[in-house]
């Protein structure tokens, strides 16, 4: 792809298609520097049991690219989403294999996308990416879905064990789509989140993250997240800050993977953190996720308190399908019931399994045997 000054620029672009038993592969695309082929392996295994679980026809995938959209004009963004989905395109199509976003890929990038799409194989072909802009396909709630979705989840976390998400005090890492309507849903259902972060530092804000703020610096001006303090003189910016030490009773580590370690784990724990809704993928590490397990807090993995992004995606698939387009009430409800129903199914697993309250068990074992089900249904040769 070309840069503003006319220099071209070479980057790596992948895309794993990793299960088709229960539908075409779905999952999103990340564009960040940090990508290279693991990366994407492991969020597409991830995805494959995340989308089994939603109920949802879709199989698993994820793609990305280690381009670098920090800083770029649109004009670069544009070219570059272009240059991806030229080869891309190829491989892609409603009943194939169907991308959304992920870290650095939002509305704008999936309408680059899509346009490409279009443009190269002569097609309005609606169903094959998710995350489409209002009134080009997409559907209503599906920036909010991920966000949302892990506070549903949290929410039934707590009520089995006869406690809600009202009055409590949470931090959510990040600032990006998912931490913002994580931070939404958290202030309607009554809680009040005190941090947030990006990956340059913490804002710490006692009497409850200014969310309107949020979303101006980071979604309409694409500003870092320490200007917040500018607006805010009772907030706290600390930069290159450890955002788990601020003390919380639920934390939604919604930034990226590897954020929790043990020792943060620990800390969460014995600052009386009662319940962690993942709302990134594989944000704690293997050593974190023992901590919080030994101690029998509330952990929600990813794969289950994350899937109402992807749940939404195949609820847009559904809506381009028909050629309708439901309302935001309707789409709410339907995420709504969709996680909900993730938890009893993961719950009752793990009961089943010998490991009441354990929805790591739960959620790998019910992914697993609605896949492999399909699999062996479909012939093993
Ligand atoms: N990237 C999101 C995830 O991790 C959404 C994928 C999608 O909507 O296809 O599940």
């Amino acid at each position: 792809w070309e840069d503003d000054e006319h220099v071209v620029q070479i980057n790596r672009g992948f895309r794993v298609e990793f299960n088709s038993a229960l539908g075409p592969y779905k999952g999103g695309l990340r564009f960040h520097p940090s990508v290279y082929l693991g990366i994407i392996k492991f969020l597409g295994f991830e995805q494959i049991f995340k989308n089994a679980l939603t109920g949802m026809p879709i199989g698993g995938a994820k793609g990305g690219s280690d381009f670098d959209p920090k800083g770029k004009s649109d004009n670069e963004i544009m070219r570059f989403c272009q240059s991806f989905m030229l080869e891309l395109c190829r491989h892609l199509g409603e009943h194939t294999d169907v991308p959304a976003g992920d870290i650095g890929v939002g509305g704008r990038e999936i309408g680059f996308l899509f346009g490409q799409y279009k443009r190269v194989t002569n097609k309005y072909e609606s169903g094959v990416l998710t995350g489409k802009g209002i009134g080009w396909g997409g559907s209503l709630v599906r920036t909010e879905a991920t966000g949302y979705g892990t506070v549903f989840f949290l929410r039934e976390m707590l009520k089995v064990r006869n406690d809600s998400l009202e009055g409590k005090t949470c931090v959510v890492s990040g600032s990006g789509n998912v931490a913002i309507y994580a931070i939404e849903k958290l202030h309607q259902l009554g809680a009040k989140v005190v941090a947030c972060s990006d990956s340059n530092g913490v804002i710490f804000h006692e009497k409850g993250i200014d969310l309107e703020l949020v979303k101006r610096l980071k979604e309409i001006e694409r500003r870092r997240i320490a200007d917040y303090v500018t607006y805010h003189k009772d907030s706290k910016y600390i930069a290159g800050g450890n955002i788990w030490e601020i003390p919380c009773q639920v934390a939604a580590p919604s930034a990226t993977q590897n954020e929790i370690n043990g020792k943060d784990a620990k800390t969460l724990v014995k600052n009386g953190c009662i319940a962690v809704g993942e709302g990134a993928n594989m944000p704690t590490t293997p050593e974190g996720i023992k901590v919080f397990l030994d101690a029998k807090i509330a952990y929600g993995p990813g794969k289950a308190a994350n899937a109402g992004g992807v749940a939404t995606s195949a609820l847009e698939m559904q809506q381009n399908a028909s050629r309708d387009s439901w309302t935001f009430e309707f789409t709410e409800k339907k995420l709504d019931e969709i996680m909900t129903s993730i938890h009893a199914t993961t719950f009752e697993t793990a009961e089943e399994f010998g490991a009441t309250g354990n929805y790591v068990v739960g959620a790998n074992i019910a992914g697993f045997v609605k896949v492999a089900t399909a699999m062996v249904a479909h012939g093993l040769i």
